[in-house]
């Protein structure tokens, strides 16, 4: 080994990277895909579906569960299967990732962006009822938006990040106005909401299983309902709207989007985990808030009163003014310490293909965005790698 070489090993040690989340695999995944290639069922007929289905419904406690291919298509189906279409309007948060919103525009129907609530970062009912009351006619039982026309007809609320939607307020604005109600659950699998779980509450919930959720199946999604009428469409539409197998009658436009028994037979061995997860998740959010707490310009996402989180990725706020250096500026420091560290999504509204949709208000969501860094928080994340990222944070404190 030449000086040089030498020289570079002792003056800046290589630290082991910190990813921000990845899976654990260390439970019956293996046994479980090594069973579907054993018995060569490996596409989506095979016990390991239905068996992971009826696992989560029950998890849940709803009566049906339709597996997709990912969270994204479950979504999309939830959204055709409560006859969203052309024209027509679906209010969802203006903070969450882009998938939901774009699943709106596949079925010809436009995103309706309202804001957070500051404290828990999750859509505002207040605000929800704001734009109704203030920007909507109701006529014929029908509700209007009055500056685009269109007739409002869903709820979309994002429980995000783990934290549980205040659901009880969004279930009474949606009854008062004939609203369907479509959660995406997909961050928030393990959380509850007032001692319910988080998925078994709105007409259908819909889940993911990629690989950066709380438990993965390589890629996958399910919604979960009490509408069996509903469920047996999704699985109908998922499985390219077959009437006649035979003779191959299609009626309507069918979708390929069913999971495969591989995948489910990873998630249904992640699901034994869940609770496991659900609880490390938590400890490493407690070990989080209660290390950085006292720094000055640093504060996060509030636990309501009612809602127990799943920590899905930990987030917090750089306030510049106090800590000394912005929330992009401390991910570029904490890249050099070889700590992945990623901002939260860009407000939809924001973005191109959101362009001409409405946007009600927002102020809280671009402010929370500016300053949110997402930390390390995989489920295998050790006590020596957390407290490395703890003791970076207070490091690059101006
Ligand atoms: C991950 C995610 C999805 C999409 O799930 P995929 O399985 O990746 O398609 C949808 N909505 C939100 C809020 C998500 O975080």
């Amino acid at each position: 080994m030449d000086n040089k070489c030498k020289q570079n090993t002792t003056q800046s040690p290589t630290k082991e990277f910190i990813p921000l989340s990845v899976p654990e695999l260390k439970g019956n995944e293996w046994k479980y895909v090594k069973e579907c290639l054993d018995t060569n069922w490996v596409s989506s007929a095979g016990s390991f579906v239905e068996r992971f289905e009826k696992n989560v419904a029950q998890f849940l406690g709803r009566s049906q569960a339709v597996a997709c291919i990912n969270g994204t298509a479950a979504l999309h189906i939830a959204l055709l299967v409560s006859g969203i279409s052309l024209n027509e309007e679906v209010i969802m948060p203006a903070l969450t990732f882009v998938a939901p919103a774009n699943t709106i525009l596949y079925t010809g129907a436009k995103p309706v962006f309202i804001d957070i609530d500051p404290e828990t970062w999750q859509i505002d009912p207040q605000k929800i009822k704001d734009f109704i009351t203030k920007e909507c006619l109701w006529q014929d039982s029908k509700l209007i938006n009055r500056k685009t026309k269109r007739i409002v007809r869903a709820i979309l609320p994002v429980h995000l990040l783990g934290h549980p939607v205040d659901m009880d307020s969004i279930l009474n604005i949606a009854k008062k106005f004939n609203l369907i109600v479509i959660a995406d659950a997909t961050e928030s699998l393990g959380a509850l909401y007032k001692e319910q779980k988080v998925g078994a509450l709105a007409d259908i919930s819909c889940l993911s299983f990629n690989g950066n959720k709380i438990i993965t199946s390589g890629g996958g999604g399910m919604l979960v309902t009490d509408n069996k009428v509903l469920a047996d469409k999704a699985k109908y539409l998922s499985t390219q709207a077959k009437d006649d197998s035979l003779e191959y009658i299609h009626n309507e436009i069918g979708y390929n989007y069913r999971l495969t028994n591989i995948q489910a037979a990873m998630g249904f061995a992640q699901m034994e985990s869940l609770d496991d997860f659900v609880t490390k998740k938590r400890t490493i959010a407690k070990c989080y808030s209660e290390n950085l707490k006292d720094i000055k310009g640093i504060s996060f996402m509030k636990e309501a009163t009612w809602a127990k989180s799943n920590f899905w990725l930990y987030t917090i706020l750089v306030n510049p003014d106090e800590y000394g250096i912005d929330s992009r500026s401390l991910l570029n420091k904490l890249k050099i310490a070889n700590i992945q560290t990623r901002p939260l999504w860009c407000p939809l509204h924001n973005l191109k293909p959101f362009k001409d949709s409405y946007a009600y208000h927002i102020e809280k969501a671009n402010k929370i965005y500016q300053k949110g860094l997402t930390l390390p928080s995989s489920v295998g994340l050790t006590d020596s790698q957390q407290e490395r990222v703890i003791e970076a944070i207070l490091e690059n404190k101006n």
